[in-house]
């Protein structure tokens, strides 16, 4: 009796309990909130979303491999990236993260998923370091059928689905990058939206419904700063202030937002986030590279110092 009670126990603890665990569970996150500007504590643009057992990695932009090597996790263990657009400040560390991967035992192809213009891209980057790739091979004995980059150039709607993760693409406004999209990731009930870089956008609204958690850009300059600027100016048309974004949280209303692309311009943080609470009523903060948010039943959000990742 006691021995049939163990077997249906520890059958439960290996097979039932990790489905219920992770049945209704994503972890995200946010490897780098920056911009083109260098800038150390904010990295290039690049999210980690894991759920079902995969990594997905969204945009590659500057620093990545360092920042998933702050995490523990080996740029091989990479096998999905999706490119929200391809401005540099989001692909310019697509080749670190994929020569890196290879040069530390990744068995196959790397799959990059993005907008029309992401096959030539990876095409004319494997040109590029097809003097490395064949030395390496040579010299260390890696496999050059593993130093490829698959590439798909993506049309909007679902666009990867395994494991019960499903991506969507959708189109944001960016232009005169077009197409530029954002992404909304569903695992079991929850749901993810990361906007990419976009101005207001009916479409995101469109996909962004009841979703968990926003991942939203963030555009803010000083008027005073912006009204003799019109350099500046043509930037904040492509990108997010701070009212646009109220009528979008107002017309979606995320469980959370945070903030990401992080561009403030003689604005302090903390008064972005002020305007941004009032009328919302759900949990909004600026986000912060490596800071990690566990998308469940509740959302629980952990900066990077204060966690011990394993
Ligand atoms: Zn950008
Ligand atoms: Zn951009």
């Amino acid at each position: 009796m006691y021995r049939v009670l163990i077997q249906l126990l520890i059958t439960y603890l290996l097979l039932i309990a990790p489905v219920a665990v992770f049945a209704d569970y994503m972890r995200v996150t946010l490897l780098g909130t920056g911009s083109p500007r260098p800038d150390v504590s904010r990295s290039g643009p690049a999210v980690l979303v894991e759920a079902g057992g995969k990594y997905l990695l969204f945009d590659a932009g500057r620093g990545v491999v360092d920042r998933l090597n702050q995490l523990d996790i080996p740029a091989s263990e990479i096998h999905q990236v999706f490119l929200t657009h391809l401005h540099s400040d989001h692909i310019s560390a697509l080749d670190d993260l994929w020569m890196t991967g290879w040069i530390y035992q990744r068995q196959q192809p790397l799959a990059v998923y993005g907008p029309d213009g992401t096959e030539s891209f990876t095409q004319q980057l494997q040109q590029a370091y097809a003097y490395d790739a064949e030395l390496r091979h040579q010299y260390a004995g890696l496999d050059k059928n593993a130093a490829i980059l698959t590439a798909h150039d993506i049309k909007p709607g679902v666009i990867y689905a395994e494991n019960g993760v499903k991506v969507t693409a959708f189109l944001v406004d960016h232009k005169p990058v077009d197409p530029a999209y954002g992404y909304r990731i569903d695992f079991g009930e929850r749901s993810v939206v990361i906007s990419g870089d976009t101005t207001y956008s009916d479409n995101l609204i469109a996909h962004a419904q009841d979703v968990d958690l926003l991942i939203h850009e963030i555009f803010a300059a000083k008027e005073k700063i912006l009204g003799k600027n019109p350099r500046l100016q043509k930037i904040e048309r492509y990108h997010t202030n701070p009212t646009q974004l109220s009528r979008v949280l107002d017309e979606i209303t995320p469980r959370m937002t945070i903030l990401t692309h992080v561009i403030l311009i003689g604005i302090e943080e903390s008064s972005v986030i002020t305007q941004l609470k009032d009328g919302y009523t759900g949990e909004i903060r600026m986000g912060e590279d490596l800071i990690r948010l566990d998308v469940g039943s509740e959302i629980k959000v952990a900066p990077f110092k204060e966690t011990t990742h394993q």
